[in-house]
């Protein structure tokens, strides 16, 4: 392809509205423009990429036994009724009418209709296990559709479910996606990490995440530095770690604290280490008030609460919701003689000298021992885990980072297949409903998250295998015809070696041609000037690279063959 024919509208500056680097490297690369909040446009270079991606998903879903299918992007509201997701889903979805006043939505996720298709043509244990997928347009009304292409409100995934007969089946095939989706994220040349995630308050079954690790990412990832474990920290268990307390603890006793409210102006006035004070959170599940202890140095895991109190609703009280419960302000609220229910994260019960607030105005409580002046109705572990906590399977320690969540796999089991009751004959000609698993990749989010792993000051990196051209030629001036003459022999021998080749024969300086060539992150960039060629030389350039190198013309065509995996 020639830049002359090429819609890349390349811009100089960031646009306004934009977060992210990702986002502002798309538009400015002419990759992306936004047609609403949310919804984009991909122009011909954003679009080869995404293409890259699709194809290397698709030869790997292929691979692990997945057949392809095109499911429809509008669905009725009935089949949404049987699995009870019309009203949960909310906001999130877009809903629609026909003519005749029936309800449609637009897709958000395709669990009801595959799950519907199957039932009406799989009716035997013998067609079975069976992996459809699709790659399509997802839409999601969420809340807040910032930073461009990873959070969309109309955005592309990959989806693939598995129908198996039983759990073992279903193990099976979950360990292939598992595989399948590690061989997708190594293809796609990206430094990431599959975490343990958190499977919801249903759970029970298992879900891990792919995570492309990031600096920006809206995840933050643990693992540990001796073995294999990685959890998103939303489910990384903690150990109980007890730092070091009093070994006696006086009588409880009041203390006048005016106007002290944080832990940490508990700390400056009482003079205690923030790991000796009970922080007392006032928490709504499904209308019901907990109180919840947390030391005073951690933080309290909200996942962690809502999945132990299987509540469908969970929010933490406002001022005045805390005043009519517990008498008190805030800071000032403490386990005891509180009269509603008392969760203690494992760690609170270690604590030998503790301060807490008083259930009094203005006052605290010293000398609290838990168990003797207050039994929490359950200890459990609520807190979020830190970089530096134990590793919770072998005697590492874990480290944190942060990530982009590109891809999810979970087990569903029987839950869509029951609510919607759809079933197969086993062996014995007795019905089963299908035991299932989703498994998502969010290909538009993947295009985002490779820019935020791979960019630098002049733009974007991209890996080899998603680039949209791996190579770009750049006559420095398209005018000289022994330039434009070397250029387009090259051109020519390289496209019909299969190598994908862009070749800059615009009217433009040097200069902005090779800014041009790093902003949208061509990863080889050969440039053919005139001093160069009178010593029979060309100098390449990797984009990942700082310095350029000088080649010889006659070896410029294999060195590119081997650089871009063509030989
Ligand atoms: P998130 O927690 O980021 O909202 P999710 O749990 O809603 O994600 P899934 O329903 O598991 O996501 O979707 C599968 C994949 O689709 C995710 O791993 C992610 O890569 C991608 N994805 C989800 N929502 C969006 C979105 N709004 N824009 C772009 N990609 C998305
Ligand atoms: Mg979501």
């Amino acid at each position: 392809m020639k830049t002359t024919q090429l819609l890349f509208p390349t811009l100089r500056e960031d646009p306004s509205d934009t977060e992210v680097i990702s986002h502002k490297l798309l538009m400015r690369a002419g990759m992306i423009r936004k047609t609403a909040g949310g919804v984009y446009t991909y122009l011909p270079l954003g679009f080869r990429v995404l293409k890259k991606i699709n194809q290397i998903v698709r030869e790997e879903m292929d691979r692990a036994g997945g057949q392809e299918v095109g499911l429809p992007i509008v669905q009725p509201r009935e089949l949404w009724d049987q699995s009870g997701r019309w009203q949960l889903y909310g906001d999130e979805m877009f809903r629609l009418k026909d003519r005749h006043q029936r309800d449609f939505c637009l897709g958000p996720t395709h669990e009801e209709v595959i799950t519907a298709l199957v039932d009406g043509e799989v009716h035997s244990y013998r067609d079975l296990p069976l992996l459809l997928y699709q790659i399509q347009d997802k839409f999601r009304d969420e809340i807040r559709p910032r930073f461009g292409l990873m959070r969309g409100r109309e955005f592309i995934m990959k989806d693939l479910y598995s129908f198996d007969v039983d759990e073992d089946g279903l193990e099976i095939s979950y360990r292939k996606m598992y595989f399948a989706y590690s061989a997708i994220f190594e293809r796609l040349g990206l430094d990431f990490r599959v975490v343990e995630a958190d499977s919801g308050a249903i759970g029970g079954s298992s879900s891990h995440e792919f995570m492309v690790l990031a600096g920006s990412g809206e995840s933050v990832v643990v693992y540990c530095d001796q073995c294999h474990y990685a959890a998103n920290v939303e489910k990384a268990e903690t150990v109980f770690n007890p730092v070091e307390q009093p070994p006696e603890c006086a009588r409880a006793e009041v203390v006048l604290t005016p106007g002290i409210k944080s832990v940490k102006d508990v700390v400056d006035f009482l003079d205690v280490a923030e790991a000796r004070i009970i922080k007392t959170l006032i928490y709504i599940a499904d209308e019901e008030p907990f109180a919840v202890l947390i030391r005073g140095d951690r933080e309290l895991n909200e996942v962690k609460l809502k999945n132990y109190l299987s509540a469908s609703e969970l929010f933490m009280a406002p001022e005045d919701m805390v005043k009519e419960i517990t008498g008190v302000a805030i800071g000032s609220v403490g386990p005891v003689g509180l009269n509603i229910k008392v969760l203690a994260d494992l760690e609170v019960q270690g604590m030998t000298d503790a301060v807490c607030g008083a259930n009094r105005p203005e006052s605290h409580l010293i000398h609290v021992l838990p168990g003797r002046d207050f039994t929490p109705d359950a200890c459990v572990d609520l807190r979020e885990a830190t970089a530096g906590d134990p590793c919770p399977h072998c005697q590492g320690e874990l480290q944190a980072t942060r990530g982009i969540e590109v891809g999810h796999i979970f087990k569903l089991g029987t839950k869509y297949s029951k609510a919607m009751d759809a079933w197969f004959l086993d062996e014995d000609g007795i019905k089963r409903h299908y035991v299932m698993g989703c498994y998502g990749i969010g290909i538009s989010r993947v295009m985002a998250a490779a820019i935020e792993q791979k960019h630098d000051e002049n733009g974007i990196i991209w890996p080899m295998s998603i680039a949209p051209f791996q190579v770009i030629i750049v006559p420095v001036n398209r005018r000289d015809e022994e330039q434009m003459g070397f250029a387009e022999h090259l051109y020519e021998e390289l496209q019909d070696a299969g190598v994908e080749v862009l070749l800059d024969d615009r009217e433009e300086r040097a200069g902005v041609k090779f800014k041009d060539a790093d902003l949208i992150g061509i990863p080889l960039r050969v440039t053919i000037g005139p001093k160069s060629l009178k010593q029979g030389k060309v100098e390449i350039k990797k984009r990942w690279e700082a310095e350029s190198e000088m080649i010889d013309q006659t070896s410029i065509k294999e060195l590119i063959l081997t650089l871009t995996g063509k030989k």
